[in-house]
């Protein structure tokens, strides 16, 4: 049997004026965008740490820190790259991934399959291997009061 393992990642942004708004790689269209030392894309980063957790390798404040001046505005599908590195490193690819933005605006529906395109590219599976959702919290907490974006994600790896 192979060697399967599971992760879960989790992160916010909040959302500010003059930043581009950053999902999955693809800037969408909004009259703001997220806050960040990176490009704050928050599904992205959601979506590394699913794959870090898998492998027990931590999370992405660990391997690519805030502090370091290296990552101020990183496009986060390149640090993507970096982990998808480390996974293959300790014997393992990545099998599937699911994950879901929390935001009450813009709509993402016309963008969705483009950031599957992505994540899908970045960790070298096929797109049908990648799911992107988007819902809203019908306008309760900081997601619904468009102070913030949030993203889930989980991911199973297997040994290669
Ligand atoms: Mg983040």
């Amino acid at each position: 049997m192979q060697n399967f393992r599971i992760g879960h990642g989790y992160d916010v942004h909040r959302l500010v004026e003059n930043r581009k708004l950053i999902l999955g790689g693809v800037a969408v269209p909004y009259e703001r965008g997220l806050l960040g030392h990176s490009d704050a894309d928050v599904l992205t980063h959601a979506v590394m740490d699913a794959v870090l957790g898998a492998a027990a390798l931590g999370d992405i404040g660990r391997h690519f820190p805030d502090t370091d001046e290296a990552y101020r505005g990183a496009d986060s599908i390149v640090l993507a790259a970096h982990v998808r590195d480390l996974l293959a490193a300790r014997g393992y690819r990545v099998n599937n991934i699911d994950a879901t933005v929390i935001a009450q605006r813009p709509k993402l529906a016309p963008y969705i399959d483009t950031m599957r395109d992505n994540l899908a590219r970045v960790f070298g599976v096929d797109p049908d291997a990648v799911n992107v959702k988007a819902t809203t919290e019908e306008k309760l907490g900081f997601t619904g009061s468009g102070d913030g974006i949030a993203a889930h994600a989980v991911a199973t790896i297997i040994a290669d």
